[in-house]
């Protein structure tokens, strides 16, 4: 007996970070029944692991802030292939959405007249996160949940019951999409405590899923980021974009073992905090490219002099973009001189004073004592490069965040298109919260709408029972390979040969791994039972991880430039040509993936306008430039 049990509800909005709570929040206030599933905990998302915050053109610090500049800075960072519709969504309503979250409960940090403090971060013009120290994801999910339980509290005193129009499934695990005449119909899992298997019947589902870090050995994520949201789009037949950009942030712990990826902050090398190789020797001064030669220090003592006095010297190059400095790190490792465990050194116990360092970054004092018993006072730390958010992910159309499958659609991290081949950081909080509450919004209308499929409920029923099925396989004994194994080389794979900086025969060898790990996944043993066996739960995402890898090696291995988060040392220029390109990921039923060429959609003129002709035209052809006195001069 596979004891499936059954629900129906108007919406389905799959994942409880920033995105699916704004979703699920935008779909309830529309009277529309509505379920969120997490497979963590509730209140556990990586939206709660953000710390800088989230950026709003409020112009709250400097009045010259306004939602073009944001739009401007957003594009510049994306290396002009966002999808310039949602750049603008997101910058316009931002502010809106910030202070709605505020209205909610936020207690944000103030300002000396007590209106939201913003502060400054790489790639805005002006300081514009909104923040709560630095545990603004905390803050916002918070607010979320204590919204989501008023209107529970509403829904009890109205219709007697706190779950009538609104229910959270914690710690259930969505394993296939229900469709049914290409429409979609519901949504299958399984509840991780007991393995008891769920399915819900609904005409909409909203992905929010998040992202794909653990297809990589080392990530900033946490285990729940297997991708499972891509997957399952592509194989409900929806489309996913610009999934060879990864963004890798340079400095992640590398020991031990159960830390390695958690983030260690930029503010180290901010406040003084030098890299060094196994050699002693600060490496960054050989690592300063061309373009940036003139405003990077060329020796120890000039960058010294940097940080009292920054008017009279230049940067230190441990300072330079975040991509130049991993793929520095990532050299330094290749070439034999990295540190005992794999990284480099990071100090800055021999550049401040240990009450300083205590004082300026007490959580990393804290983080490398508490999990590594390195006191960052008085010694090194380690650290190396780690995979830390996709900007790749499912197509949808701007305004509804709908997919190509009706009844489909994706908000938050697991979408594509807003943030192009790179992000800002401070742009994911206040992405999920502008396209979570459209993605709901327009969810709720789709379930209302003439286009909603007929009730499904043979469809639902015959997909339920063949998942069942296939997920009870792996619980029996014997014969099959290990997840933990498989999970193992695929991270290995994936970092080794389509990490940072990639090459094309290196990517042709990962796709044949990636076959080959296709082929044993579908043979893979997780014995025990159903009660919360992580084994089974590892050998149900595993198959998500590998189709997601498939999908940013094939994109990777096509795209012929380097840009944001992609770099090929065999074509390390950017190409005007290729910035008119998305590439488009489909998946057949075999998991296996094909690519297509969609065009870049074009900046309106209005937009362009935005920018100086000389610096677009080191992004766009010679036929995209506007005219030098043309209509938009
Ligand atoms: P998440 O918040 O991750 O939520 C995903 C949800 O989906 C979870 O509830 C998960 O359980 C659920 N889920 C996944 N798969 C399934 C499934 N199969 N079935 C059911 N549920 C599922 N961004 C900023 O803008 N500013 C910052 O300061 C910042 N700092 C960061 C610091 C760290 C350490 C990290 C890792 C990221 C940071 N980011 C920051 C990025 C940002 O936090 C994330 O991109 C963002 O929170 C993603 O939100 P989301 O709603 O898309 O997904």
């Amino acid at each position: 007996d596979t004891g499936i049990t059954r629900y129906t509800y108007d919406v389905v909005v799959i994942g409880a970070g920033g995105a699916g709570l704004r979703a699920a929040i935008a779909a309830r206030e529309q009277g529309k029944r509505t379920a969120v599933i997490s497979k963590s905990l509730f209140g556990k998302a990586h939206t709660v692991m953000a710390e800088g915050g989230a950026a709003a053109a409020l112009g709250n610090a400097n009045p010259s802030d306004a939602w073009p500049v944001h739009f401007r800075d957003t594009i510049r960072g994306g290396k002009f292939l966002n999808d310039p519709r949602m750049a603008e969504l997101h910058a316009r309503e931002a502010p809106e959405r910030i202070l709605e979250l505020e209205h909610w409960g936020a207690l944000f940090d103030r300002t000396a007249d007590g209106r939201i403090s913003q502060r400054n971060f790489g790639g805005h013009e002006y300081p514009r996160l909104a923040h709560v120290g630095d545990r603004t994801g905390l803050e916002m999910i918070r607010t979320l949940q204590q919204r989501i339980v008023a209107l529970q509290q509403a829904d009890a005193a109205e219709l007697g019951d706190p779950e009538a129009r609104l229910r959270v499934f914690a710690e259930t695990a969505v394993t296939e999409l229900v469709t049914d005449g290409g429409r979609i119909a519901g949504a299958f899992g399984y509840r991780r405590a007991d393995g008891g298997f769920v399915v819900f019947e609904a005409p909409a589902v909203v992905l929010a899923t998040g992202g794909i870090g653990k297809a990589f050995r080392t990530t900033s994520n946490s285990w729940e980021y297997t991708g499972d949201g891509h997957a399952l789009a592509l194989r409900a037949g929806a489309s996913l974009i610009n999934m060879e950009f990864v963004q890798f942030h340079p400095t992640g712990m590398v020991w031990p073992p159960s830390v390695k990826g958690i983030l260690v902050t930029e503010s180290v090398r901010g406040d003084g905090g030098v890299l060094r190789n196994s050699e002693g020797r600060r490496f960054m001064f050989d690592y300063v490219p061309d373009v940036f030669r003139s405003q990077y220090a060329e020796t120890e003592s000039e960058a010294d002099g940097w940080y009292d006095d920054p008017a009279n010297h230049r940067r230190p190059p441990e300072l330079l973009p975040r991509d130049e400095v991993a793929r520095a790190i990532n050299n330094e490792v290749k070439e034999g001189r990295g540190s005992p465990h794999g990284g480099v050194f990071l100090d800055v116990s021999t550049r401040l004073p240990a009450e300083e360092i205590r004082r300026r970054l007490p959580s990393m004092h804290h983080q490398f004592k508490e999990l590594a018993d390195v006191d960052i006072t008085a010694e090194p730390m380690e650290v190396g490069p780690t995979c830390h958010y996709v900007m790749g992910g499912v197509r949808v159309d701007a305004d509804t965040a709908a997919s190509d499958v009706p009844g489909l659609y994706a908000a938050g991290e697991v979408a594509g298109g807003m943030h192009g081949s790179n992000r800002l950081g401070g742009n994911s909080l206040s992405d999920l919260l502008v396209f979570g509450r459209r993605a709901g919004l327009a969810a709720a209308a789709y379930a209302d709408g003439p286009g909603r499929g007929a009730v499904a409920g043979e469809a639902v029923d015959r997909v339920a029972a063949a998942s069942a099925r296939y997920a009870l396989e792996f619980l029996k004994q014997g014969g099959g390979e290990n997840p933990y194994t498989l999970h193992a080389e695929l991270q290995d794979t994936m970092n080794d040969l389509v990490g940072i900086i990639r090459r094309g025969p290196e990517m042709a060898e990962a796709i044949a791994r990636l076959d080959s790990l296709g082929e044993r996944s579908s043979v893979l043993s997780a014995p025990g039972d159903r009660v919360y066996n992580p084994g089974w739960h590892l050998a149900l995402a595993l198959p998500n991880m590998i189709l997601v890898s498939r999908a940013i090696t094939a994109a990777a291995l096509e795209r012929e430039e380097s840009r944001g988060g992609h770099t090929r040392d065999d074509f390390p220029a950017m190409s005007a040509e290729w910035r008119r390109v998305n590439l488009e990921v489909r998946a057949d039923r075999a998991d296996r993936v094909t690519l297509a060429r969609r065009p870049v959609a074009d900046i309106p003129a209005a937009l362009l306008a935005l920018f100086e002709r000389e610096e677009l035209s080191k992004y766009l052809t010679e036929e995209e430039l506007p005219g030098q006195d043309g209509a938009d001069a």
